[in-house]
């Protein structure tokens, strides 16, 4: 499939074996690791990633929602991760559909400003934060579809490495309503 374009592969598996130029790790506000996927990208790239997280944090306070950061990669096939942080599913009257978009194009600018030309994503959001999954994909598609259509030439693949096969549903049918 294609996005504005670019090639859009949606794989079902693990991001933290991938080997994109930039991966995007779901974090939590604190940058100082969690559970779920962002916990699996620390133990996977070892305490680099961590550490600078520390001083990211420490130069710049916590990371709110819709907001993202970089670092190296560690230990991780990637070169780089990007933090971002998706926000917590109220309901949907808190405006979460604009954080979430903001989280994916906050993404895709910090791995556009280092020159990452293959980026990786997982579902943001939609685990220990609740998002529903087929609501998410959605804004995930659009928001990487605007992005992309007002950075031309900035990737040449966006990855989605989806962990279960709801999720992977959820997003090959948001990835067909815009093809
Ligand atoms: P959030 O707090 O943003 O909801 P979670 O990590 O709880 O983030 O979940 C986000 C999604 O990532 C869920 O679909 C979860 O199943 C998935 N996930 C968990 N571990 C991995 C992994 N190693 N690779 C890819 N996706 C993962």
């Amino acid at each position: 499939m294609h996005i504005e374009g670019v090639k859009l592969l949606l794989v079902r598996g693990d991001i933290t074996i991938q080997d994109a130029d930039a991966i995007v790790n779901a974090a939590n506000s604190s940058l100082l690791g969690g559970g779920g996927v962002d916990g699996a990208i620390h133990r996977a790239g070892g305490p680099a990633i961590l550490e600078e997280c520390r001083k990211i944090r420490a130069a710049q306070g916590s990371c709110s929602p819709g907001n993202a950061v970089i670092t190296s990669g560690g230990k991780l096939k990637a070169r780089w991760v990007v933090h971002t942080v998706g926000p917590v599913w109220r309901g949907g009257d808190g405006n979460e559909d604009v954080t979430l978009a903001n989280a994916y194009k906050n993404s895709l600018s910090r791995a556009m400003e280092v020159e990452a030309k293959t980026i990786a994503f997982p579902s943001i959001s939609t685990g220990a934060y609740g998002y529903p999954v087929e609501k998410a994909a959605l804004v995930a598609m659009n928001a990487i579809s605007e992005f992309l259509s007002a950075n031309k030439d900035s990737f040449s693949e966006i990855r989605f490495v989806l962990f279960d096969d709801r999720t992977f549903q959820a997003y090959e049918a948001a990835a067909k309503t815009i093809q």
